[in-house]
């Protein structure tokens, strides 16, 4: 693990493929019940960040744990802060 800290910030990609993400969101999972906190579907659950505040640091009320389907709903309304990849994406979509 190499992790570039300028600042306390923490790269995404390099957090979110880490160890300790993986045992922060696992752990997400555990408090959610293995549920989706929006509709209580069990099926291909994420751990979405309501905010990229505390990045590394995350408090557990920063975190929701939603299925796809209501993470894909979530983020065409913006109600979710979206991720670095989804920003770009949702920009253009949101100009054109
Ligand atoms: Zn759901
Ligand atoms: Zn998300």
């Amino acid at each position: 693990m190499n992790t570039t800290q300028s600042g306390g910030r923490v790269d995404y990609w390099d957090y979110i493929t880490s160890q300790r993400w993986y045992d922060k969101s696992a752990a997400a999972l555990y408090l959610a019940d293995y549920k989706c906190m929006v509709c209580y579907g069990n099926e291909a659950l994420s751990v979405h960040h309501r905010t990229y505040e505390r990045l590394g640091n995350e408090l557990m009320t920063d975190l929701l744990v939603i299925c796809q389907p209501c993470h894909n709903i979530f983020h065409r309304f913006r109600r979710l802060a979206p991720t670095p990849t989804e920003n770009g994406r949702e920009k253009s979509l949101n100009r054109s």
